[in-house]
């Protein structure tokens, strides 16, 4: 095996071997310096490539997350500076082809996740549920046999589509309450009736429909079967293993685009810095993570944590050497804000456990030395950074913000257009490589660079986690019930196709 000092003398980038007297330990400055766009650019073209090549995805279940999950494990294992295991975990897989018209007229719809099958299609009179859906009093004795139509809000899909099943509904089409498309998940296999979700737009057409008595015809055709799932984690060979950082985003995305912001940045991000660490020595053991299915519900990363924690292996001493857990998921938004997790709750009044307001303060440092803003982003637990927190891990990230409107305000700090999402092809098509913001994304990739190089020296500030699996606090059994019912994805907003729950 060569050295890492006849690498040097090539002019060959090597990794530092962990024993190596000439290899430097790892700064923050240095690590920032080796951040660069152009490598985030060729990784982020890589998983296009990867989308495009596989039906234009790179959703669980398919050839684009594969491939994805294929090449990070490789692209760390060539490094020789990690450990890499691909972790596997077996998860049900749902999908469907959709079709719904009504008088005639033929209307865009979206699969509800884990729905069932329709038998054939139902043709079959329109009408509305009461109110919002969510009692079995909304569902009149009247909607037995009909295609039911409900608003969204209030209480998960599944409720709705449980409550329109019980009342003998033939079908039920969720409509939007605000702009845009709506598909989501029912959060787990049940007893619904076929269920799509549609636009708010057409949701008020077929509504005044109802009227006329005009009919619908819905077709839904759904594959649900087991799929096996990758976690890649990669951890230094060197640094203390009882006292480890773990940073990561999901591999994969959603059906609906290829995932390029979602969470293609994120992956990439990370994977970028994970490359520029080879060239340092650490104090404290780095863990690389790449989550898988997040977009079903953040099943790699809980997957994980129950596969340290005790509940399906490890035990709670495993959980207690992270002392920090990093999460970027969605860094490069096309009209960004510079998010940071408001770990110390002065924000949102939810914080992180204790060590994670020095994580927010440690990354607004990042900001504020070059002169940038930066806004706090509340802890919705719709990301993977939710399993670190219930496992009581200081946690905190980066996020740029996805479907929701730019205010003035942010306008105003950040540039960009009020009044337009954050990222309008938020679980969308258009979700490209094209669809980047290069300035934040090579910022924030630096801004991880920057946390890594501090926590791989030195955990200052930062508690050492209680080695018992944290109690849900009521503050946060509440945030669950609200965002996180069934199986969720997301961040500061209610989230779009894929993975909202409600
Ligand atoms: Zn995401």
């Amino acid at each position: 095996m060569r050295t890492a000092s006849l690498f040097a003398a090539a002019g060959v980038i090597a990794p530092a071997l962990c024993n190596s007297k000439r290899t430097p330990i790892v700064s923050s400055e240095q690590l920032v310096k080796l951040v660069k766009l152009e490598d985030l650019l060729a990784g982020s073209q890589k998983l296009q490539d990867f989308a495009d090549a596989h039906g234009g995805n790179r959703a669980f279940g398919g050839g684009g997350h594969n491939a994805t999950v294929d090449w990070l494990a490789e692209e760390l294992e060539k490094t020789g500076y990690y450990d890499v295991v691909k972790q596997p975990f077996v998860e049900l897989f749902s999908a469907a082809t959709v079709d719904f018209s009504a008088g005639g007229a033929d209307y865009k719809v979206e699969y509800m996740t884990y729905g069932p099958s329709s038998p054939g299609t139902v043709t079959a009179p329109l009408i509305a549920a009461n109110n919002i859906g969510c009692t079995a009093a909304d569902f009149p004795a009247e909607v037995t046999g009909k295609l039911v139509v409900i608003k969204r809000g209030e209480c998960p899909f599944q409720t709705k589509a449980l409550n329109a099943k019980a009342a003998g509904a033939a079908g039920a089409i969720i409509y939007n309450n605000i702009a845009g498309a709506l598909s989501g998940t029912l959060g787990a296999v049940g007893d619904y009736a076929p269920t799509v979700g549609t636009s708010l737009e057409v949701g008020e057409t077929l509504l005044a429909g109802i009227a006329s008595g005009v009919e619908g015809s819905l077709f839904v055709e759904t594959i649900q079967e087991n799929r096996t799932n990758y976690n890649v984690i990669a951890e230094t060979k060197g640094g203390d293993k009882n006292n480890v950082l773990v940073l990561g985003g999901h591999s994969d995305s959603v059906f609906a685009g290829p995932g390029i912001n979602d969470d293609g940045s994120g992956s990439i991000g990370v994977l970028t810095v994970a490359k520029a660490l080879t060239q340092f020595k650490v104090k404290n053991a780095v863990r690389f993570a790449f989550w898988g299915a997040e977009e079903f519900g953040k099943l790699g990363s809980f997957y994980y944590l129950k596969s340290l924690n005790g509940t399906l292996g490890g035990s709670a001493a495993e959980v207690a050497k992270i002392r920090a857990y990093l999460n970027f998921d969605m860094i490069a938004s096309p009209n960004y804000v510079l998010g940071i997790y408001d770990g110390d709750g002065s924000a949102f009044n939810f914080s992180g456990p204790a060590g994670s307001n020095t994580i927010e303060r440690d990354f607004e440092e990042f900001y504020e030395n070059r002169g940038l803003p930066h806004v706090p982003s509340l802890f919705t637990l719709r990301s993977d950074y939710a399993a670190f927190l219930e496992n009581g891990i200081p946690s905190g990230g980066l996020f740029t913000g996805a479907e929701e409107l730019k205010t003035a305000e942010e306008a105003q700090l950040f540039g960009g257009e009020a009044g337009v999402a954050l990222d309008a092809n938020y679980h969308q098509p258009g979700d490209t490589v094209e669809n980047l913001a290069h300035d934040a994304y090579l910022l924030n990739s630096q801004s991880i660079a920057n946390s890594v190089g501090k926590y791989a020296v030195s955990f200052e500030g930062i508690p050492r986690a209680n080695a018992t699996i944290r109690k849900r606090s009521a503050e946060m059994s509440r945030l669950l019930a609200r965002f996180d019912t069934g199986h969720a994805h997301s961040h500061g907003a209610p989230c779009g196709a894929g993975s909202v729950v409600m």
